[in-house]
């Protein structure tokens, strides 16, 4: 029976040391960390996430700017406010909450904002910088990932990892954070062929599909480490993951739990990111 890595167990620890980072900030530097949440329209998620973040960096002592924009927001008013952020001297990281209404482009906003304030990652400097192997902000929820593997001590070097998804956000900086590790990265997504058989090759699996229960728990190599990222919500309420917890976990020798897995480690490197860029900016480096 596969031992479950809580991530809400690990997100505390992190928070607990952001908070010891922050206030060291703040004492050589006169102000706390500071990060702007940017939240664009009504959609009820995106409000519920904000916020979620904001309370958060209350709770750590870094500074948080929260900016409401109307659904009707042009393209130029919300460039505008970027620029407004990129210049402040109290904003350290600028995070515009996505999906952004349609009639605005999620890509040319982030193009604007200054890379150093960039804590979510997405900016194509820092996913450059990643590519490269070089300091630099990283995307949340794959360094939730890869702090969660780190905690099981599983070595990653040379293992066959398997990531299920390839998208920006989570697939495509994941395995290449695994790549970063030395492990040999098999990249999969909705036209791989077989993918139960890739799955089982596994001795690392990341999966980020937004399918629920697509990996069976058959698919699973005995004494693989499992990280689901994967959260859907049942017509019932219920939230469950992309792979079938139960008969995973009879495999496994790791796997997280979801809720209580990733979820909660996104925010809390979204933290780690906002202290790391107030650093970086003010300090120095990357
Ligand atoms: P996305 O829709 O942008 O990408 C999904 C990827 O999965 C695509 O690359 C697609 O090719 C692949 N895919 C879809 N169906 C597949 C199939 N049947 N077989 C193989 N590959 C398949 O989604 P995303 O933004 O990467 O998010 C993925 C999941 O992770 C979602 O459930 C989302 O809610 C969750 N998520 C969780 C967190 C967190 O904090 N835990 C953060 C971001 C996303």
């Amino acid at each position: 029976m596969a031992q479950l890595i809580d991530g809400k167990a690990v997100a505390r620890e992190i928070r607990e040391q952001v908070r010891n980072e922050a206030a060291e900030f703040h004492a050589r530097h006169g102000r706390a960390p500071g990060l702007a949440t940017v939240l664009v329209g009504s959609d009820p998620a995106s409000a519920t996430y904000v916020r979620s973040k904001r309370r958060a960096c209350a709770e750590v002592g870094i500074a948080s700017f929260p900016f409401e924009l109307p659904e009707e927001t042009t393209m130029r008013e919300l460039l505008g406010l970027v620029d407004e952020l990129n210049r402040r001297e109290d904003v350290h990281g600028i995070l515009v909450q996505l999906p952004l209404p349609s009639h605005l482009s999620a890509q040319t906003v982030i193009a604007a904002l200054d890379p150093r304030k960039d804590v979510d990652g997405l900016h194509p400097v820092n996913q450059g910088k990643l590519l490269q192997g070089v300091p630099g902000l990283r995307p949340c929820t794959p360094l939730g990932v890869m702090e969660l593997l780190a905690r099981t001590g599983v070595p990653l070097a040379g293992a066959p990892a398997v990531v299920v998804g390839r998208s920006t956000l989570v697939g495509k900086p994941t395995a290449l954070l695994l790549l970063e590790c030395h492990a040999t990265v098999t990249l999969c997504h909705s036209r791989t062929r077989d993918l139960a058989s890739v799955v089982r090759s596994a001795e690392v699996l990341v999966v980020a599909a937004g399918r629920p229960g697509l990996v069976r728990g058959d698919w699973v190599r005995t004494g693989a480490v499992v990280i689901d990222v994967g959260i859907n919500r049942l017509p019932s309420g219920e939230l469950i993951g992309d792979v079938d917890f139960h008969t995973a976990s009879a495999r496994a020798a790791w796997i997280t739990p979801v809720p209580g897995g990733v979820g909660p480690m996104t925010v809390a490197m979204l933290l780690r990111n906002t202290v790391q860029a107030a650093r970086w900016i003010v300090e120095g480096q990357a």
